[in-house]
């Protein structure tokens, strides 16, 4: 749940199951650890194998830099794609400027050099206005106040429906959007990111429903003014 610069926690990403539909919201860096630590703490054992769906919020690091490791994996050990969602100007940039330098090439079992694109590893399907079916998940994006193109996600199942803030600064608008939905994630930073005293003036019928991620290691998690999300919680929204 933490920064693009923790040293305490894993960087935030959020792994949703529905009937059966496993959707990862952001692929950080060691994913694979990330993962195996969720079943270390009691929860499910997942494995990269187990995720056929991911969101990518944006282009930073700290939220696609386990892409590589995934797509790898399912393309080397099961040979399965996965499908990878985002918003056009996400997805424009994915390859060109995340991922080719290390996916491009691969050789044979001969040493013989194939070049790749991103769709020999992955279903990329653009998330598009009015919502986006994930199995029984109906996936909604607004853009965000941030360096580079990042979607907020409203995410409803049959019964219930949760919000992901992404990265972005204090902006009241998102807010209202989020908090249409039974229970919201939102992240706290420095610089550009969004303040906790923001946040913490919000009322509380707001905050009731907002979880704290992505803050940074100094942030009091037992303190908080703002509950915090914390690493392999599971939320049952029924
Ligand atoms: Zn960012």
């Amino acid at each position: 749940m933490g920064d693009a610069f923790t040293t305490r926690y894993f960087n935030a990403c959020l792994l949703i199951e529905a009937e059966g539909t496993r959707v990862l919201i952001d692929a950080p860096p060691a994913l694979a650890r990330a993962l195996g630590d969720l079943g270390e703490r009691g929860g499910e054992r997942v494995g990269l194998d187990d995720i056929d769906h991911v969101v990518v919020t944006h282009l930073h690091g700290d939220h696609v830099g386990g892409l590589e490791q995934l797509l790898f994996w399912r393309r080397f050990v099961t040979g399965r794609k996965a499908a990878l969602y985002a918003i056009p100007e996400v997805l424009a940039g994915l390859w060109e400027t995340r991922l080719k330098g290390g996916m491009e090439i691969l050789m044979n079992e001969r040493f013989e050099s194939q070049t790749l694109t991103l769709e020999d590893y992955a279903d990329v399907l653009p998330l598009g206005p009015g919502g986006t079916a994930i199995g029984p998940l109906l996936v909604d994006f607004r853009r965000t106040l941030h360096h580079i193109p990042t979607s907020a996600l409203r995410i409803r199942g049959r019964a219930s429906s949760f919000a992901y803030s992404a990265d972005t600064a204090f902006d009241p608008a998102l807010i209202a959007w989020l908090g249409e939905a039974d229970l919201f994630f939102h992240e706290t930073n420095l610089g550009i990111h969004t303040p906790l005293a923001s946040l913490a003036a919000l009322p509380e019928t707001t905050r009731r429903k907002m979880r704290l991620i992505h803050y940074p290691d100094f942030h009091s998690v037992e303190e908080s003014p703002i509950e915090c999300a914390r690493e392999g919680q599971r939320y049952d929204l029924g």
